[in-house]
């Protein structure tokens, strides 16, 4: 931004205004590669990223132990022959460092950086009948023009701070695993307490835990975690996939979560199998590690009898693992396996063996303030404080719909998106909304994204929505809008196969059910990619159908 002089020879800040054919909001791994494809394809593109660099989720999410549970022959990008072939993976599953240097790489390779302004936030897009454009202002009072806007915000970005009374007040230090300094903590000397006992948690706990003094972990609900089996990636291995990495990729799409197609998927029914095959089958499959474990059974996540026998083989590790027979329980958890999303760990429960460890259930009495030294707890008749020089928030994110309604986006008729979607998010294959023409959203509420390897969904996702940008300027239409019927018959639907299965049973992220006062509605689309992209290619083959597409006069 300039300064410039106005009439009245008073120095004032000159507002950006730029128009461009598509602005692009987070220059995360779905921001790069919309970026990457549309200006491929000749648009200008303006990406807005609230950080300093690209990355998204893996620029913020820093925290100690922060690692993808997707392998990371898989976690990446597949639409570049050479890319996947020049960048060498050198562990089973990626820390963050090395995830964020590879997006790094990409914005170099690519060019990209040229395209994204950095430390800057979109706050506000409105959309302008009479143009069939949108107008979008940032924080740094910047307006772009835009004909299309692409929300790329992530999915798991927008941070869950619980309201804690008093936490402007504690003296010590405090950090959510989702904003974490990119100069990192130290915490030797420290005591400390991790709040929440999800993904984030888990990895973190045992990296905490080898450098504090002391660690106190206060556990709400206990979380299944499968062991990662982490390792270094050997040669044949990665010479095997790269071989052929067209074909892995193009398998992967063809499972139900865009991962794992080498993996070992058994479609029989756990109550088939006699007590010692189904204990083997769950014992090699936890020595393999990972995700695959529900793939033991091909019933596991579709009847609360048959998951129970899983769930026991986990919660008896736990009981083999951990010593204090009183804390093993306190850690076995209680909901159907696999209804929260499955955390992968690496020394999670053994953590709780070690001196410096304890953990504190707070199930039945929540944290009630946080005082100038600590964590008060309300027990039964009196409050307990735990003194603390540090304090770990791993309480989550307001998760798929948290980074779009930071955004205060108005539609057609002044519409605000927070307004339709007071009862929950509503969309049309979670890529377009009603009411909002020529605006996508990337991995949205009502797609699959969170249950699948977010790259190849995210990937899948662009190449439609450019494909649809393709279609609409050869035939000169302006504007792109979901129809109200098919929109509701796709969340019906969406609604529908998640009533089908065990995922609405618990109290998870996928509906919304971590923060307080956001609507129950089940958000991820279960019925898998390869249905779900079928799904999006009959659409666009039948010319959009679903949609109104039209022309200004
Ligand atoms: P999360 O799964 O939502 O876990 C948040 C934790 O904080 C839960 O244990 C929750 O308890 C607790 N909590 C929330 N509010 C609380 C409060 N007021 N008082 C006490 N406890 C509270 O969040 P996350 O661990 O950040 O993981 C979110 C998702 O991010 C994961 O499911 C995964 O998809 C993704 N993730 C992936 C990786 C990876 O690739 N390996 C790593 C980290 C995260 P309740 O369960 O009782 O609500």
């Amino acid at each position: 931004m300039q300064a410039s002089v106005n009439l009245w020879g008073v120095m004032t800040k000159e507002r950006m205004q730029e128009r461009c054919d598509v602005v692009i909001v987070g220059a995360g791994f779905a921001g790069m590669y919309a970026l990457h494809s549309l200006r491929k394809a000749g648009y200008k593109v303006q990406v807005i990223e609230r950080g300093s660099d690209v990355g998204g989720t893996w620029y913020w999410n820093r925290y100690p132990g922060a690692r993808c549970d997707v392998e990371s022959m898989e976690y990446s990008y597949s639409f570049s022959e050479s890319l996947q072939q020049e960048w060498n993976w050198t562990e089973r599953y990626s820390g963050q460092p090395e995830i964020l240097r590879y997006a790094q790489h990409v914005a170099d390779r690519f060019d990209l950086r040229c395209d994204i302004r950095f430390n800057e936030s979109v706050v506000s897009a409105n959309y302008r009948e009479s143009e069939d454009r949108w107008a979008i202002t940032t924080d740094k009072d910047n307006c772009f023009d835009a004909q299309f806007v692409i929300m790329a915000t992530g999915c798991l970005s927008s941070t869950n701070i619980p309201d804690f009374e008093g936490l402007e007040g504690f003296r010590g230090d405090w950090y959510h695993t989702g904003l974490w300094p990119k100069e990192g903590v130290d915490f030797s000397g420290k005591k400390v307490a991790v709040i929440g006992t999800g993904s984030s948690a888990i990895q973190s706990i045992p990296r905490i835990a080898e450098q504090a003094d002391h660690l106190t972990v206060f556990q709400r609900t206990p979380n299944f975690s499968i062991p990662a089996h982490n390792r270094q990636l050997k040669d044949e291995f990665v010479e095997d996939i790269k071989s052929s990495y067209a074909d892995f990729r193009a398998q992967n799409r063809l499972s139900i979560t865009g991962f794992g197609s080498r993996m070992e998927r058994h479609e029989d029914s756990v109550f088939d199998t006699e007590e010692g095959d189904r204990n083997q089958r769950f014992e090699s499959k936890w020595a393999i590690g990972g995700f695959g474990f529900l793939s033991a059974f091909g019933d596991l996540l579709a009847s609360t009898d048959g998951n129970k026998f899983a769930a026991e083989f986990v919660r008896n590790k736990i009981r083999e693992i951990v010593h204090d027979p009183e804390v093993a329980e306190l850690l076995c958890p209680q909901q159907v396996i696999g209804c929260k999303r499955i955390c992968v760990d690496t020394d999670y429960f053994v953590t709780f063996n070690r001196d410096n460890v304890v953990l504190v259930d707070i199930k039945d009495t929540p944290i009630s303030r946080v005082s100038e030294h600590g964590i008060q707890i309300q027990a039964a008749d009196s409050i307990r404080e735990y003194e603390f020089d540090t304090l770990v928030f791993a309480t989550g994110f307001d998760a798929m719909t948290g980074s779009v309604l930071r955004v205060d986006i108005r539609g057609r008729g002044g519409l605000q998106l927070k307004d339709k979607w007071h009862a929950g998010p509503r969309t049309y294959l979670g890529l377009s909304i009603h009411g909002f023409p020529n605006l996508f959203t990337i991995s949205g509420p009502g797609s699959p994204s969170v249950l699948t390897n977010m790259i190849v969904s995210i990937e899948q996702h662009v190449d439609w929505v450019c494909s649809c940008i393709e279609y609409m300027q050869s035939r000169a239409l302006t504007s792109i809008e979901a129809k109200n019927d098919a929109e509701n018959a796709w969340v019906d639907h969406v609604n529908a196969i998640a009533g089908e299965t065990l995922y609405p049973s618990c109290n998870s992220w996928y509906l919304g059910a971590n923060v307080p006062g956001k609507p129950r509605v089940f958000m991820p689309y279960v019925g898998g990619l390869p249905m779900y992209t079928e799904k999006c290619e009959q659409v666009s083959r039948d010319g959009y159908a679903g949609f109104s597409l039209t022309k200004l006069n």
